[in-house]
């Protein structure tokens, strides 16, 4: 099997809700785009994926994709995956991951197909469902992210997740909302977006500690390793870290190395593809911790990392991040968590979206 062409077909996608994480992870214009990426084969099979975001339009990467990538795949044999990752790897200093991270995940939805297979079986997964917790945006006061957890509790969903507004003694306030809003047992987390200086993660850390939250996510920049690894010595509460730095397996070995972790994290277009996210599972086994799935930016890459989170054995739970209009775009039959919170893979051979909406 060779692959014989490499094609990306930008769509607009207009109507997005205002949306924020943080000051460089927002959409306030209501407007980006996607695309639809076709790597074809000779064989007639046709592996699928989408580059883009809400947060990060695909025409700002897909000048680089068919500049740099496409010729790297055209002619090859669209199983060696390995081989044809380090070679679109060694483009990083041209461009950025997400375009290797959107052409590695079409290659695996090849693989997929060509085994017959959905995506989760062929790697080797037992189960075709994972338990979904509910990821907010930046909401305007406690009550808000309150009101909004104690929904998603009502319906089912097995876990809330704050981005909280900042400074930390307002976190702090959110937090506390939270935990009263949705009463002791519900499982919680927070994620501070990389925000404070030591001083104030260790207060915010001991403050969700004692609020019996389950992860501290990215409390300190991803540059300040050095604080991390105090940090983790002064709290009990488990830190997740590694969502950044973008980069392959290599960026991990120094959180490990210095214990400035507890978790490991990542996703398609952050570390490039499901081909590093197995590694770095694999990785986090060796070290008997887990690997959390962040969010892949669109419906695709999620589609593509609900079945990855269902073939490995050492994940939590399956993030949904909001608001719903921000992420879900341009697929049919999208993931949609019912009454059980539960994020289900899909029975069939395609991992990634085969037709769209547009
Ligand atoms: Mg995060």
């Amino acid at each position: 099997m060779k692959i014989d062409a490499v094609e990306l077909t930008l769509f607009a996608w207009d109507d997005i809700p205002p949306t924020k994480y943080t000051s460089g992870a927002q959409n306030q214009s209501g407007k980006s785009n996607l695309a639809l990426l076709s790597i074809k084969t000779d064989a007639g099979i046709e592996g699928n994926a989408f580059l883009g975001s809400a947060t990060n339009p695909a025409e700002t990467d897909a000048g680089a994709l068919i500049r740099f990538l496409k010729p790297i795949l055209m002619g090859k044999d669209p199983l060696a995956r390995e081989e044809l990752h380090a070679a679109m790897r060694m483009r990083q200093r041209n461009m950025g991951l997400r375009t290797v991270g959107a052409c590695d995940t079409a290659l695996w939805d090849i693989a997929a197909k060509a085994a017959g297979m959905p995506l989760y079986k062929f790697l080797g997964g037992g189960r075709s469902a994972i338990g979904a917790y509910a990821s907010s945006q930046v909401l305007e006061s406690p009550q808000a992210y309150a009101e909004e957890a104690q929904q998603f509790k009502a319906d089912g969903w097995k876990a809330y997740k704050i981005h909280p507004p900042h400074p930390a003694s307002e976190d702090i306030k959110v937090c506390e909302a939270v935990r009263k809003g949705v009463g002791d047992g519900y499982t919680l987390m927070l994620d501070s977006t990389w925000s404070y200086r030591y001083p104030d993660a260790l207060r915010v850390g001991r403050a969700i500690e004692r609020l019996g939250y389950l992860w501290y996510e990215d409390p300190l920049n991803e540059e300040d390793i050095y604080s991390y690894v105090k940090l983790c010595q002064k709290l009990d509460i488990p830190i997740l870290a590694t969502e950044y730095p973008a980069g392959d397996i290599g960026t991990y070995a120094v959180w490990l190395t210095e214990r400035a972790t507890d978790y490991l994290r990542g996703d398609i277009p952050i570390k490039g593809g499901l081909t590093t996210m197995l590694k770095a599972a694999h990785l986090a086994e060796a070290f008997h911790t887990t690997y959390e799935v962040h969010h892949g930016g669109n419906s695709a890459n999620n589609m593509a990392q609900v079945h990855f989170a269902c073939a490995i054995p050492n994940t939590t739970y399956f993030e949904v991040l909001l608001p719903h209009g921000a992420h879900k775009y341009g697929v049919l039959n999208d993931i949609q968590i019912g009454k059980d919170g539960l994020a289900t893979a899909p029975k069939s051979p395609a991992s990634a979206p085969s037709s769209t909406s547009t």
